[in-house]
């Protein structure tokens, strides 16, 4: 071997080095954990941290591992820090940093079944377990995913072959969704080549929810237009404002017409393992399909989605790939070798953080997670309710909080909220986000880090209500 090949396939450096990284790692978590980590987020514009890197790679100094990690760290948000209540992506449960070394070491892929024949197995054993959570019926099979807008553009391809609508057909296909769907839906159905006036948006109502009594009418519609609805999207729960859509009268009118049934449950399909919260489910058995990230409410890295389809309408998968050099049938659908179900054909094992989290905890663990940070949302709700000078984009069922600062009259609401978001994020206390609902600017909050407490949203408030002062 060559000498800079030898350094780096050396066994006794990695071994130091990994020891190195994961007490840095494990330094950084106690850090965020016990306050000690004082900012979310160090906030630096984005040409200044270009700049930092453009000098770090151009630098000709030879650095460690242990060197870049520690500058990566000091660079970027912490996830962990009880003041990260940003988007809706998982702080990781620590656990997964180190499933994570496994995965990459690995780097198996369950594209041949060979190549990956522990994460073909455990997909097969946790989507299982997963239908049978969702009232599934027996046989529901799937696939897991990089991510939900893949997952969703999956599911809905899946949808289309499975409707038996000839393909001379397909320039008249059309979707239903709700207006409050993730951006994601309509973009899968544009990827397939649905024209923009077939992707149906149905309006929500005051709570945001679906309006299943306009179904009909909008299907009639289409219908007389010429165009071919293969499939409805229900929302479970909304991205922007956390509402769950009424899944038992959406299956209604799935059923009626015979029409496939996707629930996009990116965020909110978590709530399956909560005695509390499962009912927002309700009429999830009767769905065909749907979408949720493990990486939202499962604690797990990002990217892992599973995509579960129920027995009954799946007749067959998307296009099987011809691909003699990976395996001679084509035309078998058997459940390892998920590239033939999967848009991805290298894939890794991303399953095994899942698994370990179901095989270390249980199902408990996510009923735990779920109720902590859904009654968090819920009490915040209520604080929000309680200030005067503070109100709320809708009453919140989830761990997704909007809401505003109301300004003494004269002042424009919309502006100040935005400058509060801008100095907030200068501040670094706190790492939250903001959104326009039905065209008015909030503050918005995703609560995922179980460590964010109602001493911590105090905390918040206390903050806004000083910043907005100042602006
Ligand atoms: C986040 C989200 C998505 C997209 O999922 P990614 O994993 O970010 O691709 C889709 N639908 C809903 C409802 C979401 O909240």
């Amino acid at each position: 071997m060559n000498d800079l090949l030898k350094k780096a396939y050396s066994a006794e450096g990695f071994k130091k080095d990994a020891r190195l990284i994961a007490d840095m790692v494990a330094e950084q978590f106690a850090a965020a954990q016990s306050g000690k980590q004082e900012k979310a987020i160090e906030y630096k514009a984005p040409e200044q941290e270009l700049k930092i890197w453009e000098d770090d790679f151009n630098d000709k100094n030879p650095i460690t591992i242990e060197e870049l990690a520690g500058k990566i760290f000091d660079n970027t948000l912490s996830f962990h820090n009880r003041g990260y209540m940003g988007h809706q992506v998982s702080v990781t449960m620590p656990v997964t940093a180190l499933t994570a070394e496994i995965i990459a070491y690995l780097s198996h892929s369950t594209t041949v079944y060979e190549l990956g024949m522990a994460g073909n197995a455990m997909e097969k054993v946790v989507i299982t377990h997963m239908a049978e959570k969702y009232g599934y019926e027996k046989g529901a099979t799937g696939v897991v995913t990089s991510g939900g807008s893949l997952g969703n553009l999956t599911a809905l391809v899946t949808a289309r072959t499975s409707s038996g609508i000839s393909e001379d057909d397909y320039g008249n296909l059309a979707i239903m969704t709700s207006v409050e769907s993730h951006y994601s839906v309509s973009r899968a159905a544009s990827i397939m080549g649905i024209k923009s006036d077939n992707i149906i948006f149905v309006p929500s109502d005051d709570d945001f929810k679906v309006r299943t009594d306009l179904l009909e009418p909008l299907y009639q519609e289409a219908v007389n237009a010429g165009k071919k609805v293969f499939c409805v999207v229900g929302c479970a729960c909304t991205t922007a404002v956390g509402a769950y859509d009424d899944l038992e009268a959406i299956a209604d009118f799935a059923e009626r017409h015979d029409i496939w049934f996707h629930v996009d449950g990116a965020h909110g399909a978590a709530a399956i393992f909560s005695e509390k919260y499962k009912g927002f489910l309700k009429g999830v058995e009767r769905s065909d399909s749907i979408v949720v990230d493990f990486h939202k409410m499962m604690m797990v890295p990002a990217l892992s989605t599973a995509v579960i389809y129920n027995a009954g309408k799946r007749k067959i998968n998307e296009k099987v790939p011809n691909a003699k050099y990976l395996w001679q049938d084509q035309r078998s659908l058997e459940w390892y070798n998920s590239a033939k179900h999967t848009m991805e054909c290298t894939k890794p094992a991303t399953i095994i953080h899942t698994y370990a989290i179901m095989r270390l905890y249980g199902d408990k663990i996510y009923e735990e997670y779920v109720d902590t940070l859904y009654d968090l949302g819920i009490e915040f709700g209520k604080m929000i309710e309680e200030t005067p000078d503070m109100e709320l984009a809708f009453k919140p069922c989830t761990n997704i909080v909007c809401f505003r600062y109301v300004p003494e009259n004269g002042k424009d609401i919309n502006e100040v909220n935005r400058k509060i978001a801008d100095e907030l994020l200068k501040d670094g206390t706190f790492y939250i986000v903001n959104t326009t609902v039905r065209d008015k600017f909030y503050l918005r909050v995703s609560l995922m880090n179980p460590m964010t407490d109602k001493e911590t949203l105090e905390e918040l408030l206390d903050k806004i209500k000083r910043l907005a002062g100042a602006v």
